[in-house]
């Protein structure tokens, strides 16, 4: 296909050609998987291909990924980790002993945990805001003109939406980057750096790998130039936080039905939460595509084809009703994670007892399943 096309090509169909991606070599009409750790050089020793030299560096099955993942992102470049996690403390990793961080309260617990104790040993400061509450937001960023402003929306488990392109200008306007997890959106239903984000991170483990089977982070930016992006591409390469050529052929399979499944998922979802906001035992249910929710208006405005399938409920009855729900379950599996293809749930309060969250709150991922048998089966635990 000339290039002149490409250009116009849509999120799925690029998805489902994983980005043109295809082993020249045999004609199989999807990657090879290239498990090298180290290539040849020639007689006068310069190496046989100057793209390749050592696995740490070079791998092309990583590159293929990253090259899928920037064009459903809308970015300059990306680079996959071996977890989300691995991507976040790439990002923190640049900030300067001494300087201050902005992050956004009550997201994510596993990046709360590892930024207070990183950001204690390096001598950062870290303030942690309500950043769905753009007043609150903007008044921490202007007190503390922070190094970075982190953000995760929609937020995790609290499905709370930060507006991207009001943080962003605010941001910018005391010098800072921001940051923005875009985990529960994926890049099928979110695209922040269009929104005026510096850099845009997600756990591929979730939607983005989709299956439940792979465990990796990714970083975008739509500045590859930028000091902060050179940076985090020197410390990948010599720190060593790598994924590997396995997980990214599996990342790439995975994100040829990113679209399809979001979808599906989104669509799954929408129909849960307004199920569930009608059940007498429930008492509120946390889900940006209801047009209740406080955060609609802006999630409409910077998610696009769905809400996605993270949300969360309350339990009328409190932990011991939520945990009883929770066991009657037949087809949602107790288990973490999210963007799976199969329903789970998970009663967080039991996980982090101490950040405030409700004690009868469940948080479901929704998955691919026939809709009806998913609400079936929230009838049956509920008990109509
Ligand atoms: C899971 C998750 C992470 C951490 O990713 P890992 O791949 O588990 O390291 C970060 N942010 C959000 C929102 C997540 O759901």
């Amino acid at each position: 296909m000339s290039d002149a096309l490409k250009p116009r090509l849509k999120p799925s169909t690029i998805a489902a050609h994983a980005a043109g991606a295809k082993d020249d070599e045999t004609g199989g009409v999807v990657p090879a998987v290239h498990m090298a750790t180290t290539f040849e050089r020639g007689p006068d020793y310069s190496p046989l291909n100057a793209q390749n030299i050592y696995l740490r560096s070079h791998n092309e099955n990583v590159r293929v990924a990253e090259r899928l993942l920037s064009k459903l992102e809308n970015a300059e470049d990306t680079l996959l980790f071996p977890s989300g996690m691995a991507a976040v403390a790439a990002v923190f990793r640049t900030v300067p002993n001494g300087a201050s961080v902005l992050v956004q309260r009550q997201i994510y617990w596993g990046t709360t945990e590892w930024i207070r104790t990183f950001c204690a040993r390096r001598g950062i400061t870290l303030h942690e805001v309500e950043a769905s509450d753009h007043a609150a937001f903007s008044e921490a960023c202007v007190a503390h003109k922070p190094f970075l402003a982190w953000i995760e929306t929609p937020s995790n488990p609290w499905l709370r939406i930060t507006d991207i392109a009001a943080s962003a200008k605010v941001a910018h306007d005391v010098g800072a980057l921001l940051v923005v997890d875009s985990t529960a959106a994926s890049p099928v239903l979110s695209n922040p750096l269009a929104h005026g984000a510096d850099i845009v991170m997600h756990s591929a483990t979730k939607g983005i790998n989709g299956h439940s089977d792979v465990l990796a982070g990714s970083l975008s930016t739509a500045a590859k130039a930028a000091a902060i992006w050179q940076e985090i591409v020197v410390d990948r390469n010599t720190a060593g936080a790598v994924l590997g050529p396995m997980e990214a052929w599996l990342l790439t399979r995975g994100m040829r039905t990113l679209p399809l499944r979001m979808r599906e998922m989104s669509t799954n979802a929408m129909a849960l939460a307004t199920y569930l906001s009608d059940h007498p035992k429930v008492e509120t249910v946390m889900y940006p595509g209801l047009e209740t929710h406080p955060g609609h208006a802006i999630a409409a405005r910077q998610m696009q084809g769905g809400y996605g399938g993270l949300m969360s409920f309350v339990v009328k009855g409190g932990a011991a009703e939520a945990l009883r729900v929770t066991g009657r379950l037949q087809l949602f599996l107790r288990a973490t994670s999210l963007g799976g293809v199969e329903s789970l749930v998970e009663h967080r309060h039991t996980i982090e007892p101490h950040t405030g969250i409700p004690e009868g709150l469940l948080r479901l991922s929704v998955g691919i399943e026939d809709v009806d048998d998913l609400r079936d089966d929230l009838g049956q635990a509920l008990g109509q």
